[in-house]
C-alpha cells in the first residue's frame, strides 16, 4: 500500500500487502482510506484515459494492465422535459464501466505477481476480468450461473478465460467461486477493495468535466453497488481534499423484482432485507444478497439521497426511448434511466449526472425478443 493509504477490516497480525493468495474478505470486508490529499496539479494531463489520476491509486503503478479505458464523454441528453449530464460508460472496451475497476485490479494484482485469478459474476464483471486478465497475461477462471446469456459466455470464452458453470442460483455460484479463492487470488468486484479505487475514477471525470464542481444530484445502479461505492469514495475524497464544497446527493436505482436495498431503507433498517428475486430485464443490478449492502445503505443516508426502484415496464420504456434517440444501450442500463423519472419526483433543480451503464450490442438476443413483443 502507498504513502498516505491504509486498508481498515482486516484481521490484525497478517500483513495483507505482500500474501499473494486469498487475503480480502475472509472475516471482514476490507475498505482502502486515505489521507492524501487530490491535487490537481498531480493530473497526468497527457493520458486521455483513467490512468490520468494515477497518483490518487493506493498502489504506485510501474505499468498499467490497460486498453486505453476512461474518460468517457459527458452528454447532455433530454430525459422527461430535463436536461441531465449522462456519462457514456457503454463505450468501454468490454462494453460496460467494469472495465475501471478491472483495469486497476489487474494492474495490482499483476504487479504482486499474481498469475491466477478467480472471479464470479453473472455477466459484465465477468467479461472485464476476463479481458484484462487476458491483456494482463493472467490466468483466469469465471464462475458464472448456468444460465447466463450465450453473448456473454461467448465474451469470456474468447478473451481466452477458463469458464466454470454453475447449476442453481447467483448464490451457488458466488459460493463456488468463494471455495475456489481460498486458494487463488479473488479478483472479486464485490469483495476486492482494489475494483473500487478503480471506479472511484468516475467521481474524478464527472468532477473535472464540470469544471471541477460536483453534481447536486447523482443517479445510479445498484446491485452489489460497484459504482455506488466507488462514486462515494471519490467524490469523498474530492470533498474532504477541498476541490468540492458539498457532496452529491446519491439515488441508487433497484429493480422492483430485486429491491433489497430499497425495502430495507424504506424501514430505516441499516442491513439488506430478505427479499425474494423474480426474474427481470435489468439482470444485471438484480442481487438478492448484495455483500456490501450495509455500506451502500449507509452512503445513501450519508449523502442525503434516496433509493428507488423501478418495474420491468418502465426500464422497456426507457430502452426504447434511448435507443431512439440514437443510444444502444442494453436493457439493465435503461434501469437506472427509468430511476431518474423517479429521483425527479424527490429531488428539483441544480446539476444532475446519471450514466449509460452497458452496452446494447451485448444483448442481441434480448432485443430480437423485444421486438417480437413490440
Ligand atoms: C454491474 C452493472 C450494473 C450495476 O452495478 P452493481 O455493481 O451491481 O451495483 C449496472 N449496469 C451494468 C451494465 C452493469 O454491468
Amino acid at each position: 500500500m502507498g504513502k498516505g493509504y491504509t486498508l481498515t477490516g482486516m484481521q490484525s497480525g497478517t500483513d495483507y500487502s505482500t500474501q499473494k493468495g486469498t487475503w480480502y474478505g475472509a472475516n471482514e470486508l476490507l475498505n482502502i482510506n486515505t489521507t492524501k490529499q487530490f491535487d490537481l496539479r498531480k493530473l497526468s494531463k497527457n493520458q486521455c484515459n483513467l490512468w490520468r489520476y494515477e497518483h490518487f491509486l493506493p498502489v504506485p503503478i510501474t505499468e498499467a494492465v490497460t486498453l486505453g479505458e476512461g474518460f468517457t464523454p459527458l452528454l447532455p441528453v433530454s430525459l422527461f422535459n430535463t436536461s441531465i449530464h449522462i456519462k457514456q460508460e457503454q463505450l468501454f472496451p468490454t462494453g460496460s464501466y467494469k472495465d475501471r475497476g478491472a483495469s486497476v485490479l489487474m494492474s495490482v494484482a499483476r504487479q504482486q505477481g499474481i498469475t491466477h485469478v478467480v472471479q464470479d459474476s453473472s455477466g459484465n464483471a465477468g467479461c472485464a476480468i476476463a479481458a484484462y486478465a487476458a491483456k494482463a497475461g493472467i490466468k483466469a477462471d469465471i464462475y458464472v450461473p448456468a444460465s447466463t446469456s450465450p453473448a456473454k459466455l461467448a465474451q469470456m470464452r474468447m478473451y481466452g478465460a477458463d469458464l466454470m458453470l454453475v447449476e442453481g442460483s447467483r448464490e451457488d455460484t458466488a459460493n463456488a467461486a468463494w471455495k475456489a479463492a481460498q486458494h487463488t487470488y479473488y479478483a472479486s468486484h464485490c469483495y476486492n477493495p482494489y475494483f473500487f479505487e478503480g471506479t472511484k475514477t468516475f467521481a474524478y471525470e464527472v468532477c473535472e468535466q464540470l469544471n471541477w464542481t460536483a453534481p447536486d444530484v447523482l443517479v445510479l445502479p445498484a446491485g452489489n453497488g460497484t459504482l455506488v461505492i466507488g462514486c462515494y469514495i471519490g467524490f469523498k475524497h474530492l470533498y474532504e481534499s477541498g476541490v468540492i464544497s458539498k457532496m452529491p446527493k446519491m439515488v441508487a436505482v433497484q429493480s422492483s423484482n430485486c429491491a433489497p436495498l430499497y425495502e430495507a431503507w424504506k424501514n430505516n433498517d441499516t442491513t439488506p432485507a430478505r427479499v425474494i428475486s423474480l426474474p427481470t430485464v435489468a439482470e444485471g443490478i438484480a442481487i438478492a444478497e448484495p455483500v456490501r449492502g450495509s455500506q451502500m445503505i449507509e452512503i445513501i443516508n450519508e449523502t442525503k439521497g434516496a433509493f428507488v426502484t423501478v418495474t420491468d415496464e418502465e426500464t422497456i420504456s426507457a430502452l426504447i426511448r434511448c435507443c431512439n434517440m440514437g443510444y444502444y444501450i442494453e436493457p439493465t442500463s435503461a434501469a437506472t434511466i427509468a430511476g431518474i423519472q423517479k429521483a425527479l419526483q424527490l429531488f428539483e433543480g441544480g446539476t444532475w449526472v446519471s450514466l449509460f451503464s452497458g452496452h446494447g450490442l451485448k444483448s442481441t438476443e434480448k432485443m430480437l425478443k423485444l421486438l417480437q413483443e413490440h
